[in-house]
């Protein structure tokens, strides 16, 4: 499988990690759009949110409790964030394993 961010879980590919357990690894985006841009990723490859099943409701579960965790511990969480989660072309997606963008340290413009 030719997959980047399974390169990254492996170690094959580096990465700045600031979190990771048996489930989920959460990384530095190497192309920040924020001044906080972290990557957080299931160790199980599924490619898009559409291909998420019931099954993974507890594995979704993990990757917005990192999200939380990783916030606190730096620092953004009472000044904000933003998750994002493109999926396929018109969303933006670039990698085919899921992945929440957790955005901050700023005061982010769009969506509203
Ligand atoms: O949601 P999307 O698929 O567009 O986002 C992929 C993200 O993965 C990009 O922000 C890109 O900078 C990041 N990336 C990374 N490290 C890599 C390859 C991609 O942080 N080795």
């Amino acid at each position: 499988m030719d997959c980047v961010f399974c390169g990254i879980i492996e170690g094959g590919i580096p990465s700045n990690k600031v979190f990771e357990n048996d489930r989920v690894v959460a990384f530095r985006d190497i192309q920040p759009a924020a001044p906080v841009h972290i990557l957080i990723i299931p160790k199980k490859h599924i490619p898009t949110m559409n291909d998420v099943t019931s099954e993974d409701d507890a594995l979704m579960a993990e990757l917005f409790a990192a999200a939380r965790q990783i916030a606190g511990e730096l620092g953004i969480a009472e000044s904000g964030y933003r998750l994002v989660n493109n999926v396929n072309g018109d969303g933006g997606q670039v990698v085919y394993h899921l992945h929440l963008h957790l955005l901050g340290g700023t005061k982010l413009k769009g969506l509203n």
